[in-house]
């Protein structure tokens, strides 16, 4: 029997205990935690996703700060903002939702981020002390598999884990995370020669494309753990990960559904680091 990796349910749990460790720090310092959320631009998916991110932050009690620009906003206005926020003392996270609308510099927004507040775990400090194995804000998408594969009991130590991504926020520091917890790792990309035949030798699958369904039954080694990162749309406009759930769940022993699956995580993990943050400052 596959088993199907209930985000959903482990993201309850981690908001669960997040709840605790907020109702303490109110408690001890009499202040509540707070987390800024900026959002610059009227991209539909970006504002799901911010109204997804606070409501979590409602659940939990951490009191968020909403900045709405406007699609006009520049460079400097926003980075004003950000530096604003890094001197604000009721501010212990600051989350920029990308993408920026394409005048604005994406780069140069994240290195305005204070680390001590970089709760996404973007900034090169944070992804910096992440690769020397230090405390850090570490990346959500990649600490939230992590943190699945705990829940799960999933061994890495001596697996061969094979991430087909290697973006800065997924991609690169997932398969650090990985390499910490002892997996052997392979990464993959657009330039990998035969991707099903490196994807076919995974005893743990990460994928985190953003190609519909590019994953297929050729990919799976049967019994491996399927982790399926990516969000996308498919022809009939139905939400879809980057590996192909039917074929692959008929041969992998676990695998995360979409949604349902990492998603949660990802915003479980935003929680945990706006509470870290504050606890570190
Ligand atoms: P990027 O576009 O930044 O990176 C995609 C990576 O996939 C690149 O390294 C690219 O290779 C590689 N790639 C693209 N096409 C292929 C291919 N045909 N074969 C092999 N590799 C390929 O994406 P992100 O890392 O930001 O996101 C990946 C997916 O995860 C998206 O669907 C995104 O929506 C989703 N996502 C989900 C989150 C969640 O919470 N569940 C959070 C963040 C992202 P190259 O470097 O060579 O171009």
């Amino acid at each position: 029997m596959t088993l199907i990796i209930d985000g959903n349910h482990v993201a309850a749990s981690v908001r669960e205990q997040a709840k605790r460790s907020a109702q303490d720090y109110l408690q001890q310092t009499g202040k509540s935690i707070g987390l800024a959320v900026v959002l610059v631009g009227d991209d539909p998916a970006s504002a799901v996703y911010v109204r997804m991110k606070e409501q979590d932050c409602a659940e939990v009690g951490i009191q968020t700060f909403d900045h709405r620009l406007s699609e006009e906003t520049t460079q400097d206005e926003l980075n004003q903002l950000i530096g604003k926020l890094n001197a604000d003392e009721s501010v212990h996270g600051i989350l920029v939702q990308l993408p920026l609308p394409g005048h604005l510099d994406e780069e140069a927004a994240i290195a305005q981020i204070s680390p001590e507040k970089d709760v996404d775990g973007f900034t090169a400090e944070n992804l910096g002390r992440t690769l020397r194995g230090q405390n850090a804000l570490r990346a959500c998408t990649p600490l939230g598999v992590m943190r699945l594969l705990e829940h799960y009991d999933i061994d890495t130590c001596g697996k061969h884990a094979v991430v087909v991504g290697r973006s800065t926020i997924v991609g690169k520091p997932q398969s650090l995370l990985l390499l910490e917890k002892n997996a052997t790792v392979t990464i993959c990309h657009s330039r990998t020669a035969d991707l099903p035949a490196v994807c076919r030798q995974a005893d743990i699958l990460v994928a985190a494309v953003g190609v519909a369904e590019l994953l297929g039954a050729d990919c799976i080694k049967p019994g491996a753990v399927v982790i399926d990162v990516g969000i996308n749309r498919n022809k009939e406009g139905k939400l879809v990960g980057d590996v192909d759930f039917e074929a692959a769940s008929s041969l992998a022993g676990a695998i995360t559904p979409v949604p349902g699956g990492v998603g949660p995580m990802t915003r479980a993990m935003l929680i945990e680091n706006t509470i870290q943050s504050a606890l570190d400052a």
